[in-house]
């Protein structure tokens, strides 16, 4: 589904991504892990047309999407779940959510949408008319996610989702992943809590000072030390 190769980006003299390597299959839960200042962000922000690469191949279902705006990646399937649990305070659940369907005129399929995010978050259903600012920190990362999955991507790109939040929902957030994933959406999850990442994705990436250094299947890279 998503392959990328040889993939470089740069900070004006900062030379963040020194040739990545990383595929995503239809289906699976990848993730990238490595410490803070690895790359992890910067990958997903050139993926995602937030950055442009300096050097590299990006390509998304067979079609280059390198250097295309971060509109058009977002309508070509992939959704991005951004660090920092971002969400507009001022704004309701709801409003929040109908953001995350802007590329979308169907009003019928957008409505099934809001059905699926309010089935996989019932925290969010019983508060569409709040405002996000009223939430908890574990409620504000549920809306976030499911702002990304209101654009119905085939791709799912999370930054980092169990940040800051208590155990007890950093397991809720990763049990839900593993829904949404059997609901039929890829995932490539960015976590610096490896051992939780490796402990639902089926493949991961190690990432360090802006290059692979370790790929392998999940289970083999929960016992490699
Ligand atoms: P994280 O590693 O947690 O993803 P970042 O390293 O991306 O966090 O830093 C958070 C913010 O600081 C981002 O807005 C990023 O663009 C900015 N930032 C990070 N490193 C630098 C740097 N060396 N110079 C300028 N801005 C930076
Ligand atoms: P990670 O997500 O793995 O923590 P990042 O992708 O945020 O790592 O950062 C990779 C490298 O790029 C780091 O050296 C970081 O300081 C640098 N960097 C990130 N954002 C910026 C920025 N806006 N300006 C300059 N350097 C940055």
């Amino acid at each position: 589904m998503l392959t990328v190769r040889n993939l470089n980006t740069h900070y004006g003299n900062i030379h963040a991504l020194k040739g990545v390597d990383l595929e995503v299959k239809q289906g699976e839960i990848v993730t990238l892990i490595g410490s803070n200042g690895a790359g992890k962000s910067t990958t997903l922000s050139t993926v995602t047309g937030l950055l442009k690469p300096t050097r590299g191949e990006i390509t998304f279902n067979g079609v280059n999407i390198a250097g295309k705006p971060p509109s058009e990646i977002v309508r070509m399937g992939i959704s991005l779940s951004p660090e920092g649990r971002e969400v507009f305070p001022a704004l309701t659940v709801e409003e929040n959510l109908s953001l995350g369907a802007f590329t979308r005129n169907d009003k019928a399929a957008v409505k099934r949408s809001y059905d699926r995010v309010y089935d996989l978050f019932p925290r969010l259903s019983e508060r569409k008319k709040q405002t996000a600012g009223t939430l908890s920190g574990g409620e504000q990362q549920m809306l976030a996610i499911g702002r990304s999955l209101m654009a119905e991507p085939q791709l799912l790109m999370l930054d980092e989702p169990s940040l800051g939040l208590a155990p007890k929902l950093v397991m809720m957030i990763f049990d839900l992943i593993v829904s949404i994933n059997k609901q039929g959406t890829t995932i490539l999850l960015v976590e610096q809590n490896a051992n939780m990442a490796l402990s639902i994705a089926h493949r991961g990436y190690v990432l360090e000072t802006g290059r692979v250094t370790l790929t392998d299947d999940a289970r083999a890279l929960a016992t490699n030390e």
